[in-house]
């Protein structure tokens, strides 16, 4: 098995939803919670790979303006968090990042997509094309104005399991549930290895109760989706981080403080 390594990994912060658990979970509580929506940028030989893109600047001017009156309330963000002023912070060009990696096409994962003309852009197959023409009842969270200015970008939908640099440094995996595309990545680092593991699920707890989130395209898509990251937590010994999850986010993140 090819032993190569990212050489480190930043968690750049984004928008924080406030909102109950039981928004990001079934089964959750009414606690409300703050919810990261992070986006992570990794340092690899052959150059930065991002993964995710977070919100929308305009989401920071007025949420209720560019996501719909429901989110008023319920998103905190600002233009130092966008995903461009964060790579910027860590000393970075915009042009330095070469690969983004989509997680999925929700739209507080998508808001940064435009500012990457330059690079390749990875997601599983399914995702693009349920992203541009989702069921009537999912289009509120996929984001079509975030997405039309990226038709004539460097697209690449992948299959299955994807060892990106052919190094094992990187490796995509399609997890999809929430959505068709799903892609969480095994980040193997100098001192540990971990899984990303996007929205294919929404808490720690969920990885153990095996709860689905209410907006998943196909939750016995998900539930399988989510075993397979808890047998990966489990047997391989491996951290799941995952992106929603407050735990998570305290333990881990934020930015300046690299991952190695
Ligand atoms: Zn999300």
């Amino acid at each position: 098995m090819a032993e190569g390594k990212a050489r480190r990994m930043w968690a750049l912060p984004g928008a924080v939803f406030v909102v109950p658990r039981s928004a990001l979970m079934v089964g959750g509580s009414d606690e409300i919670v703050e919810v990261p929506v992070p986006s992570f940028l990794i340092e690899h030989p052959r150059g930065l790979v991002l993964y995710d893109t977070g919100s929308h600047p305009k989401v920071a001017e007025d949420v209720a303006a560019y996501w719909g009156e429901m989110f008023r309330n319920m998103v905190r963000f600002s233009r130092d968090l966008t995903v461009d002023n964060q790579i910027k912070a860590l000393g970075y060009k915009l042009t330095d990042v070469k690969w983004v990696v989509m997680s999925h096409m929700h739209m507080d994962h998508t808001g940064g997509l435009f500012m990457f003309p330059h690079a390749k852009l990875l997601t599983m197959k399914g995702e693009l094309s349920y992203a541009y023409w989702p069921a009537p009842d999912r289009r509120n969270i996929f984001l079509i104005d975030d997405l039309l200015p990226t038709r004539n970008y460097q697209w690449m939908e992948l299959e299955g399991e994807f060892d990106m640099f052919g190094d094992g440094s990187l490796t995509l995996l399609h997890t999809p549930g929430h959505t068709p595309g799903s892609t969480s990545m095994v980040v193997r680092l100098p001192h540990q290895n971990i899984v990303l593991a996007g929205d294919a699920v929404h808490m720690r707890d969920a990885l153990d109760s095996e709860h689905t989130m209410s907006v998943d395209t196909d939750p016995q898509q998900a539930v399988a989706s989510i075993r397979r990251l808890k047998a990966m937590r489990d047997l391989q010994g491996m951290r799941v981080w995952v992106s929603h999850d407050p735990s998570d986010w305290a333990e881990m993140g934020p930015a300046p403080r690299a991952i190695e």
